[in-house]
Parts: C-alpha cells; structure tokens; sequence
C-alpha cells in the first residue's frame, strides 16, 4: 500500500455513487434494458488485457458500460416472474458480508456470522410457524433449499430402511417413490435428479394448480416403499397453495416425508390475513423457500428448513481432520448446506428480518397481496380481459381472448417499458403473469400497472 492511500477507498466510493444513482433512478426509468448482450460483447469482452486497471476505474468503467444493460429489476414496477426488490437494510448488509469476507463455514472461526444465521434462523421458525426444532440452512435458492431439503428425506428414508446410503451409494437401494403435484416447480424435478431419485410420479391438481389429495391417495397405495411427499406453497401462476393438512395425513399414513416448496409462498405464514393458505404446512418435515423473493433480500439467498437435523447433518456434513468442529455446541453451519465455503448470506436476512420487525414482515406480505388484488380487481373490469386465478396472494394471469392477441399484449407491455411483466403459458393457454414481489410497489405502481395494460391492449386491438 503506497503511503496515505486506503485501496478500497477510491473503489467502494465508486461503487457507493453509482449504486445510488442506479437505486434513485429506478422509480422513473424504463425497466427493461436498452441494450442485448450482444451488443455490450464488445465493452466487456476482448482479450484479456496484459496490464491491469486501477480499481477504482474498473468500477467507473463497470458501472457506465453496465447501465444499458441492467434490467430494472428492483423497481416497484417490474412484476416479472417473481422477483423481489431489495430492502436497504438488507443491501447494505449484504455489502457489508462482502467487506467482512467471512468463509462462513465454521461457527468457532466465523462466530459474529455464526450468532448472526442463528438468529436469523430462529426468527424464521417464529415468524414462519416451523417446528422449533430444525434446522435452518442458508443456501442460494429456493432450487438448492428444496435439493437439500429432499437430500434430507433421501437418507432418512433409506436409513429407516437399514440402507446404507453413505456406505453403498445409490445402486441397488430401495426406490423412493417420489410424488409431485401437477403444477410443482420445475426446479423440484431438478433436485430429483441431482438426487438420482429419477422422474416423480405427478398427482393430479385442480384449476388452480393445487394437489389432488384424493389422488395423491390412490397414487401412495398403490405401490410400497419409501416415499417422498413434495407439496407446493405458492404456485407460480396462481399463487395457490396446496391443501397441506389433508395431503400431510395422507403422507403420513404411507410413511411418506413430506417436502413444501415454498419459494415465495410460505411467507403468507407471517401474515395473518393470509395464514390460512399455509394452514397445515407446518406438518410437513422439509421446507424450502427463498429469501430473495417475498422477503427481498439480495441474491443469492434461499433457506432450507429441515426438521429431522440428524438427517440433514447426515446428508449434508462431512468430517475432516483439517476443520475443528463444534462437536458440543449446536454445530457448524457447514453441516447443513451442500457448501462447505460460502458467504454469509443468512446476514441480510437478518438485517432485513430486524429492519421490518415482525409487523414489518406481516405489512410486507400484505401490501404485495392487496397490490395484487387491486391490479386484478380492475383488470377484471375491461371489457375482453380474463383473470385466470383465484386471487388470493401475489400472483396474476391474465388472457386476452386467443393466444395471439396475449402475447402482442405482453410484446406491447414490455416495449412500451412503463413495468415489466412476463409471459407463459398455463391451463393450455398464453398468459400474461403479473408478479408482485417487490415491497417498493405502491398504489402509484399499482395504477401504472393497469394503465400499461390497459393501453397495450388497446393499442393491440387497434
Ligand atoms: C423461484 C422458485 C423456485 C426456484 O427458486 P430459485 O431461487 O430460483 O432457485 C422454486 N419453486 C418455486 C415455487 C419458485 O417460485
């Protein structure tokens, strides 16, 4: 270090200002990107420099060429997927754990994030209505809270059947016979696959995209074994949440673990207008949830939540000469991710968790549902409009008559650039979904979100 000069400083003030104009300018910019990847090759690719740059320059130059490229993603009027804004508590946090570089594997080496997950872990239980007992992991997403969540069932259920799964591996183990709802993320069928537990059987689901309990019933008995129950808590094109505590039973009676994905959707729990949806939920033995979503934290941020901690640790730990473990305490959070390094990303969930409070999470969840009914209560309204769902969360699909004329719509929507929204397809039809995730979306946004729908679909229909 060359005398008097800090070498983050120059670099972290570069990064503040242009952080901030970004953040300030997202309530009136237009929210897709301006530019392709494509088209920004050119600025960031090339062979790589012999001779280095300094680092605050890199940050000038990472943030000017970036900027045509960014979506607007953090806006209250992006309603794309479902994706969440980030709080200020949560992103300045989130800086922090990159400053502390903490490998937060090893709770006697990383104590300050160690006692911050902790917390952070306990907190989600209260306000989430999960057994006091688990586990919480801090993965990074709801794809790896599931996989891990499932890892969890895999080796519980082989073990009650006297397998050795560490030992033997997978071939010739019992089959787990896996079942999914109709309408389970995709990503569900991707941590089977990663598990080796091959293709789910998949349950029939209602017209809102919700577990048939019924024939989830008639599935189970009709074959033996091991089972795994995957339910789903917030169903991305409705917001529907499966019937837990009639599908639970039926589990239970076949000895099945029973997994929710609760991506977005398990945070209703926190909100008591709506924790009837999740009613039953907290039966279950794993959970998977993001915190990037609902709770709007920066990515990446998912939350596996596992009751059976000998079964996670087990599927999960490892045991080394080289890391001193915390074998009297409550244990290393190695022990329960597939990571052994990581950041701490369980910081700013704490950070957001203590900037909103209980009641501040509970406001969160409402405000993104009512913003939703609101926007679904109007578009009702027009004349050639369909809601497709009940609903009843934050989650939105709408139909413009035939196929073609939705997706001109959903074209229009996002080149005219006032809110983002994306488009599917559902129940054999293009929709156009509408996604409230971000705890920034206001009134304001809510009638621009009607107004840029509305007049894309004018404009479509000439
Ligand atoms: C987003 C989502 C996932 C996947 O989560 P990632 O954070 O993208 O890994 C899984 N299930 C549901 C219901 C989701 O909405």
């Amino acid at each position: 270090m060359s005398a008097g000069a800090d070498p983050y400083e120059d670099a972290l003030a570069a990064a503040v200002r242009h952080a901030t104009e970004w953040l300030a300018s997202l309530p009136t910019r237009q929210v897709g990107p301006q530019q392709t990847a494509r088209g920004l090759a050119a600025d960031f690719g090339g062979p790589l420099p012999p001779e280095g740059m300094a680092a605050a320059e890199v940050v000038e130059y990472l943030a000017h060429n970036a900027e045509p490229g960014l979506m607007a993603m953090p806006s209250g009027r992006f309603f794309g997927w479902v994706i969440g804004g980030t709080l200020p508590a949560a992103l300045a946090a989130d800086w922090l754990v990159s400053a502390w570089d903490q490998n937060s594997g090893l709770r006697y080496a990383t104590p300050a994030t160690a006692a911050i997950e902790d917390a952070a872990g306990q907190w989600l239980l209260q306000l989430l209505g999960l057994p006091e007992e688990s586990d919480v992991g801090f993965v990074t997403g709801a794809t790896m809270a599931n996989f891990t969540g499932m890892a969890a069932a895999r080796w519980r259920l082989l073990a009650d059947g006297a397998w050795d799964l560490d030992r033997d591996g997978l071939f010739g183990a019992p089959r787990i016979r896996c079942f999914v709802g109709q309408e389970r993320h995709d990503t569900i069928d991707l941590g089977m696959r990663y598990l080796g537990l091959g293709r789910p059987t998949v349950v029939p689901a209602d017209r809102q995209g919700r577990l048939i309990p019924a024939a989830l019933e008639t599935l189970l008995a009709g074959g033996s074994g091991p089972a795994l129950v995957c339910l789903q808590a917030g169903n991305l094109h409705s917001g529907a949440f499966d019937p837990f505590t009639e599908a639970v039973r039926i589990a239970r009676k076949h000895g099945a673990w029973v997994h929710v994905d609760g991506a977005f959707g398990l945070w209703a729990a926190a909100t008591p207008e709506l924790a009837a949806l999740t009613s039953g939920m907290e039966l279950a033995d794993s959970w998977g949830t993001d915190a990037h979503k609902t709770l709007n934290v920066p990515y990446d941020c998912g939350i596996a939540v596992v009751k059976d901690s000998a079964a996670l640790r087990s599927a999960m730990g490892i045991s080394t000469s080289y890391l001193i473990h915390d074998a009297d305490g409550p244990g290393d959070p190695f022990q329960k991710v597939p990571e052994l390094s990581r950041r701490a990303r369980g910081v700013p969930v704490w950070a957001a968790l203590k900037s909103l409070g209980r009641d501040g999470v509970a406001a969160q969840v409402r405000q993104l549902a009512r913003c939703a009914a609101g926007i679904a209560e109007r578009l009702a309204e027009v004349d050639g409009i369909e809601v497709l769902n009940d609903v009843s969360y934050t989650q939105i699909s709408l139909a413009f008559g035939d196929d073609a004329t939705t997706r001109a719509v959903t074209a229009k929507i996002i080149e005219e650039g006032r809110v983002w929204m994306s488009g599917s397809r559902w129940l054999g039809r293009d929709v156009l979904r509408i996604s409230v995730s971000n705890w920034s979306t206001d009134t304001d946004d809510v009638d621009t979100a009607v107004e840029a729908v509305t007049s894309a679909f004018a404009g479509v229909r000439g």
